[in-house]
């Protein structure tokens, strides 16, 4: 599977970027500080970020702020940790606000050329009228009169405020993004960069192709959402005669059960129906990263959806099957024993105190290093183990030897509450059904760490929500689980953000200490069980 996953990436990407030189290839990921970073923004993010490197060119991280109503400075600072997360680092970092005096300058040029036009139509009527193609009565103004009223506008006076001013492109083509869309809004709020300085901001349709070819963008990455849209940016781009860049669009990035939309995870947020932006239910780069998402699954995950034009839910199972290939070579092998009717046994013909060995902590893969296993006569196993021996069965404990079950006490409600054993190590391991997790009973020299296990449900009920669906109806009631075990000693080493797994429970990643239990908190990775990748 992982050579035919190899192949599709390369023959995806043997297209690359039309035109592209090497060493002159500039991309961008231009994102509005207005909110944390998603898995669908990783995608445009890796995207380029995949491109600049293989055409050794450069990125630009670029952040669209021409919206004050939206952003904020806050959002830039976490904006560029979430990059971080995802081991991506621009070349430059710029600001659309950083051009706005030539933004302005551009904004007059097309007036000046007959080709924008200030409008003060209201709103319905102006969406009515490009829905019907019918021209504003502001269409064939002078441009004097443009002029004014844009200067106007620049005031943030009671009247300049009615105004905008839009592209003379068309009234009726087919194409209705061509249909005079508004390059230029007021907005009287303050900017969180050039604050009180401008009244006036450029749209996202004009911004985004100026602004491009001033920062020397060669390829400038869309989502093929915009697609329409892209003769318009064409248009602009000639309309002053700049230099031309050139679009290579992709699917926007969607999953199952999930919402991908800042305004929605801003409710979430607010509505306290997780615990912040980086909660592990949450998809965005915070939340999937402390979830036990690595950087090198999205990645490989990316690219193999990179030229995909396929607007589709994607499972989250195929990532996290990707994950779990990345994450097991390094992940340590530790055990723990759910604490809630753990059952103690009694090992006849074992240690008589205690014995510490040391003991790889990843079977094939040495360079994860070693940890103590402490073997004594009364160990703890799990009551769903302890559950299924038969009476006289031959198991193995791992890491030990076989041994056979003698006795079994059960109360009565059915728990097993005591065991004993007969340790019989010249038997053979590869003839037994069960080979079981254990642990020395504690003692102040050998202590067991409590810890507490997490999974994670999704955060809705539905598939897909559709447009007039009211997310309140959808959201699932109980999303997190927990639950309560004792973990060998030697995940004391872990730090926060490693990755483990306890064996026969599970990948996990190291959560760090809850502050009111003293408990260490492990999530559970989902393993993608499901997922079909051949
Ligand atoms: P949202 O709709 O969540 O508010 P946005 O598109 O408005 O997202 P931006 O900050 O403007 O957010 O996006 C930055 C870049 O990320 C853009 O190039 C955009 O196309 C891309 N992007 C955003 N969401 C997705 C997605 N779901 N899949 C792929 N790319 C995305
Ligand atoms: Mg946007
Ligand atoms: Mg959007």
């Amino acid at each position: 599977a992982t050579k035919a996953r190899g192949t599709k990436v390369a023959a995806g990407f043997a297209l690359g970027l039309e035109g592209a030189e090497m060493g002159k290839v500039v991309t961008r990921f231009p994102p509005e500080p207005s909110g944390y970073l998603h898995i669908g923004h990783a995608k445009a993010a890796m995207l380029n970020q995949y491109f600049a490197k293989m055409y050794q060119g450069k990125l630009i991280i670029r952040f669209d702020d021409t919206n004050p109503s939206k952003e904020r400075s806050e959002f830039e600072e976490t904006i560029l940790e979430d990059l971080e997360l995802l081991e991506i680092r621009g070349d430059v970092v710029t600001h659309t606000s950083d051009y706005f005096d030539q933004l302005y300058e551009l904004a007059i040029k097309m007036i000046e050329s007959g080709k924008a036009y200030a409008d003060d139509t209201e709103r319905e009527q102006m969406q009515h009228e490009r829905r019907e193609g019918i021209a504003s009565a502001h269409r064939n103004d002078s441009i004097e009169d443009n002029l004014k009223h844009f200067a106007e506008m620049k005031t943030g006076s009671t009247e300049g405020l009615r105004w905008c001013v839009r592209a003379k492109m068309s009234v009726d083509d087919p194409n209705k993004a061509l249909r005079d869309p508004v390059i230029y809004r007021c907005n009287p709020l303050p900017h969180h960069r050039t604050g009180a300085q401008w009244k006036i901001y450029p749209t996202y349709d004009f911004a985004c192709p100026m602004v491009d070819s001033i920062e020397g963008v060669t390829h400038a990455l869309r989502t093929n959402e915009y697609r329409d849209r892209n003769p318009q940016y064409w248009w602009m781009i000639d309309a002053l005669g700049l230099r031309k860049v050139k679009i290579w669009d992709f699917s926007r990035l969607n999953f199952i059960y999930t919402l991908l939309s800042k305004r929605k995870l801003h409710e979430f947020v607010n509505n306290g129906q997780v615990r912040g932006w980086d909660d592990p239910r949450f998809p965005t780069v915070r939340g999937i990263r402390r979830r036990g998402l690595a950087v090198e699954a999205l990645r490989q995950f990316m690219l193999l959806q990179g030229p995909s034009q396929a607007i589709v839910s994607l499972e989250w199972d195929t990532i996290w099957a990707l994950n779990k290939k990345v994450v097991d070579p390094i992940a340590p092998r530790h055990w723990a024993i759910i604490e809630d009717n753990k059952v103690p046994v009694t090992i006849k013909g074992g240690p008589s105190g205690v014995e510490v060995k040391s003991l790889p902590k990843h079977k094939k893969n040495p360079d994860v290093g070693e940890k103590k296993t402490v073997y004594s006569s009364t160990i703890l196993v799990d009551q769903e183990d302890a559950k299924s021996f038969e009476d006289q069965e031959e198991i193995t404990l791992m890491d030990w030897g076989n041994a056979i079950v003698r006795s079994k006490s059960v109360d009565s409600s059915g728990n097993v509450t005591s065991i004993e054993m007969d340790l019989h190590l010249q038997g053979d391991f590869k003839k037994t059904k069960k080979k079981i997790t254990w642990l020395a009973q504690p003692s102040s020299e050998h202590p067991l760490i409590p810890v507490t296990l997490l999974d994670y449900d999704y955060l809705i009920t539905k598939k897909k929500l559709e447009e007039n669906d009211s997310i309140k109806d959808f959201i699932t009631p109980v999303t997190e689980f927990k639950e309560l075990a004792l973990a060998d000693a030697n995940v004391k080493d872990l730090k926060k953000g490693d990755y483990l797994q306890f064996e026969r429970k599970g990948y996990f990643i190291f959560d760090g200490e809850n502050k009111e239990d003293g408990r260490l908190e492990f999530i559970r990775i989902p393993d993608g069980k499901a997922a079909n990748l051949a």
